[in-house]
């Protein structure tokens, strides 16, 4: 027999946003295989949702509707349930702890836009409000950094440095807002397979850091300072593995897009424009090209992790 649900809310939606890389410098792997990284992560308001509600003690199992459902994976290698499992481990009581979690997908998977970090920070968040854990965000950003590089700026949003992986944050001083347009691709690409194709391309750039330029066009504000700084020691690798990527890039700039990049290890790409209204131009313009699967308009920054219920 199910056993009575404990007090408290019934339910807690999440919020959680995708991020782009403004600029991702890599460098030699290191002995545990990751790459050192030195990024600048902006938030964008492209979110996913994580709904968490009560389950039987032990129980944890997971939905996923939208942008992508049929290629993430519902068993226990789904980041939110690692995420779920992880904090109740950590700081539930935890065979009395359970939850059922729905994700409203709206980031393509393996879209270099770090969906799933997503929504295992979304879990997180959601699991420790609806059990009313005692874990701030100091510790909520540990087990975050302990289930994958881009999981901690998930939380927290904004604009931010990122080093190590990608899980050491700091905030970035910027001022702002920006206008994107982001051109899905046709098929995910593989992160660990872009990384290796990267390894076998290039002799990585030291030192380790992120571009002068990028920061001083962040500071001011500067929506085409920030269009000429964009950079991603990635692309080169994404372009070889999808090289169609190359005439997407070609068509945003050429249509007078103040930047373009791809986003972390692609096949997204993001373009910069000047507002609202380029942004609509663009959007229209890719579509009718045909050289994307989707596009999407979004701004940035915006906050990380967020309930909104
Ligand atoms: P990143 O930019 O962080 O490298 P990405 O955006 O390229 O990530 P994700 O959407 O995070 O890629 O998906 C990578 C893989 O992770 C997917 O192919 C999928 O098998 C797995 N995965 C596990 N949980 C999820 C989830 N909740 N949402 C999406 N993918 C998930």
């Amino acid at each position: 027999m199910a056993s009575p649900l404990p007090p408290g809310p019934v339910g807690i939606r999440v919020r959680v946003p995708a991020k782009i890389n403004l600029a991702l410098k890599v460098g030699s792997p290191r002995e545990d295989g990751f790459h050192p990284l030195a990024t600048v992560y902006q938030a964008v308001s492209l979110c996913d949702e994580v709904y968490a509600e009560w389950a039987n003690p032990d129980e944890y199992e997971v939905t996923v509707s939208g942008e992508g459902t049929g290629l993430v994976p519902t068993d226990d290698s789904n980041l939110a349930i690692r995420a779920a499992k992880l904090l109740a481990r950590t700081y539930g009581p935890h065979d009395s702890l359970g939850v059922s979690l729905s994700i409203k997908k709206a980031i393509p998977v393996a879209g270099g836009l770090a969906g799933g970090s997503a929504d295992g920070a979304g879990a997180l968040l959601a699991c420790a409000v609806l059990w009313d854990l005692d874990v701030g965000p100091e510790a909520l950003a540990e087990l975050a950094a302990e289930l994958g590089s881009d999981v901690p700026f998930a939380l927290v949003g904004g604009t931010a440095v990122g080093s190590g992986r990608g899980e050491s944050l700091v905030p970035a001083l910027a001022r702002g807002n920006y206008h994107w347009v982001l051109a899905f691709g046709h098929q995910g690409l593989s992160t660990p397979a872009v990384y290796r194709r990267f390894d076998a391309l290039s002799a990585p750039a030291e030192p380790l850091a992120v571009p002068d330029d990028l920061m001083n066009a962040l500071r001011v504000g500067d929506a085409k300072l920030l269009g000429a700084a964009l950079s991603n020691d990635l692309q080169e690798a994404a372009l070889e593995m999808q090289p169609q990527l190359r005439q997407t890039l070609d068509f945003g700039l050429d249509y007078g897009a103040l930047g373009a990049i791809v986003s972390g290890s692609g096949p997204t790409c993001a373009f910069l424009v000047a507002g609202e209204p380029a942004a609509v131009d663009l959007s229209v313009a890719l579509s009718a090209e045909g050289v994307c699967r989707a596009v999407r308009r979004t701004t940035g920054p915006v906050p990380g992790a967020r309930v909104i219920s």
